[in-house]
């Protein structure tokens, strides 16, 4: 008899984890509350234009990249539509304070020498720091799809050390110690917290090379589905799961808005935990000092999005990614108490599938912490009242005005203007706090903020970005480690193994 398996959560776990069971034959009903699929993926039209939500620079799609080989394996790769970022300018970084530009190229010994212009007397030191980077990756078997058969990991001490300290122990430089932090919008980095293996793995896939979703992120959500689809699964939209009853601490269905029962073998929870634990009501089977763990865990900071409509022929497309930062020294400062914003941005322009020598449209999302909008958290959307609506004009006016230090006639590309704020992110994903990247790693307690996919419910398994690393390089990996429950461990990764070896 296949085995049945109800997914709560249409989003990148979600899907990914629901793609691979289906192929491997199992029963997958994926239940999602949005009306459109993809949670991160999702994109959305305003102004004639499609917009991407969570997932605007992506690695690991590069050819023989992790993420490209489960993508082959799934039978997707052909079906959807990336763009590579230029080599040779994989990101620039703009700090304000001395007006200094920097330029990131992919690949070790480009990355070295494009630093070591700015930065001469550093460059042994930048070897060092990227063989470190590539030794803490190294110690990720899932990283390179590699098998695995130990199932307590024992990690170096620099793996778990906090990134700031990590690149300091190979760094003298404050200057370039700051510059090689310059992603941690990307990753939600805290200072003393970010544990050193999460900028390593961000830094690692980034350095081999980033990618774009071309089109619109939705693309990639649909090809997933299909997947489910074609493997006889099921995607249902537009009706979230309120209900999930047990009985003997075993779940025995769930029940959506529109009041559907859905009962199956395994229960896959890709939401926030803190979302899932609600819905259990008053009868949980969690236990409740696990319960309790799960509210108490510390979230990521959130962001502020602007979507910028562009007027045509005014902008050049630009194919890599810009960091704006006001100052070398507050790189550490998002997250941090009363951090002042906007501390820094990046914006990007992203590609349409035929895209041409001008950008339609830009992203700019500059990290934001959820105290900012907690005064309106009991808000819904569209009803957040007028002062609300102006305290955004007041955002949009900070990003634009530094957008004006790059380009001084900014202001006369624009057409018009969306915005999404941490309450956006919240509602539009049911995230606890607008949490860009789920809940906050902390190095000084590991265990703390990462949480098994397998629970005291033996049918309730966990998936999703709050269970390990978050983005398009982690939620992938842990949909493995997910169907592999289910499946048998390292079944998958074993088929995409013997997959590259026949290719
Ligand atoms: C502004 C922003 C920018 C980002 N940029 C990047 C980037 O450039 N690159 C990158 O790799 N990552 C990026 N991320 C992170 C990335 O989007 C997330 O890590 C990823 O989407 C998490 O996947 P997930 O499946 O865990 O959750 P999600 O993708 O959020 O999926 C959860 C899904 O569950 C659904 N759901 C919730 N409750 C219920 C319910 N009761 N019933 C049914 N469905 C429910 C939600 O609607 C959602 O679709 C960004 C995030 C944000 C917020």
């Amino acid at each position: 008899m296949a085995k049945s398996a109800v997914i709560i959560g249409g989003g990148l776990g979600g899907l990914f984890t629901g793609a691979i069971l289906a192929k491997e034959g199992v029963k997958v009903t994926v239940i999602e509350k949005n009306a459109t699929i993809g949670g991160g993926l999702q994109s959305f039209i305003r102004f004639g234009e499609v917009f991407d939500t969570g997932m605007h620079v992506i690695g690991g799609m590069q050819p023989g990249g992790n993420i490209r080989r489960i993508c082959n394996y799934l039978g997707i790769t052909d079906k959807i539509h990336i763009k590579d970022v230029d080599s040779d300018v994989i990101d620039t970084l703009y700090f304000a304070e001395d007006k200094k530009s920097y330029t990131i190229s992919q690949g070790k010994e480009a990355f070295v020498e494009k630093l070591a212009e700015s930065f001469a007397d550093q460059r042994e030191n930048l070897k060092r720091y990227v063989d470190a980077i590539y030794a803490i990756v190294d110690e990720l078997d899932l990283f390179y799809l590699r098998p695995s058969d130990d199932y307590i990991a024992i990690h170096s001490e620099e793996f778990m050390m906090a990134a700031n300290e990590f690149i300091a122990k190979y760094i003298t430089d404050e200057k370039l110690a700051a510059v090689l932090a310059y992603m941690n919008p990307l990753y939600a980095g805290r200072e003393n917290m970010t544990p050193a293996y999460i900028h390593a793995l961000i830094c690692a896939l980034y350095i081999n090379g980033p990618s774009r979703f071309a089109g619109g992120s939705y693309l990639f959500a649909e090809a997933l589905r299909d997947c489910i689809v074609e493997n006889g699964g099921e995607v249902i939209t537009n009706d979230g799961v309120e209900q999930i009853t047990s009985e003997d601490k075993l779940i025995t269905s769930v029940i959506t808005r529109k009041k559907r029962v859905f009962s199956a073998d395994y229960y896959i929870s890709a939401i926030h935990p803190c979302t899932l634990v609600k819905l259990f009501g008053d009868n949980s089977p969690l236990p409740k000092a696990y319960t309790n763990r799960l509210n108490d865990i510390p979230n990521s900071y959130s962001a502020f999005t602007l979507n910028i409509k562009l007027k045509p022929n005014t902008f050049r497309y630009i194919n890599h990614s810009v960091y704006y930062m006001s100052r070398y020294d507050e790189i550490w400062n998002f997250g941090k108490e009363n951090w002042t914003w906007p501390l820094g941005f990046l914006y990007m322009t992203p590609p349409d599938i035929d895209q041409g020598e001008f950008s339609n449209k830009m992203i700019i999302t500059a990290p934001m912490s959820w105290d900012k909008v907690k005064q309106w958290e009991d808000t819904s959307v569209g009803r957040r009242g007028k002062e609300y609506e102006e305290w955004k004009l007041q955002c949009v006016e900070e990003l634009i005005s530094r957008m004006e230090e790059l380009y001084p006639d900014f202001r006369s590309y624009i057409d018009k203007i969306n915005t999404a704020s941490p309450l956006t992110i919240r509602d539009y994903y049911a995230v606890k706090e607008g949490a860009m990247c789920g809940y906050s790693k902390d190095c000084n307690n590991i265990m703390l903020s990462q949480v098994p996919i397998v629970t005291k419910v033996k049918n309730l398994l966990l998936t999703g970005q709050n269970c390990n690393v978050h983005g398009f390089c982690g939620v992938p990996l842990t949909a493995i480690n997910t169907s592999e429950v289910i499946l048998g461990k390292n079944y998958v990764l074993d088929k995409i193994n013997q997959l590259d070896s026949n290719a």
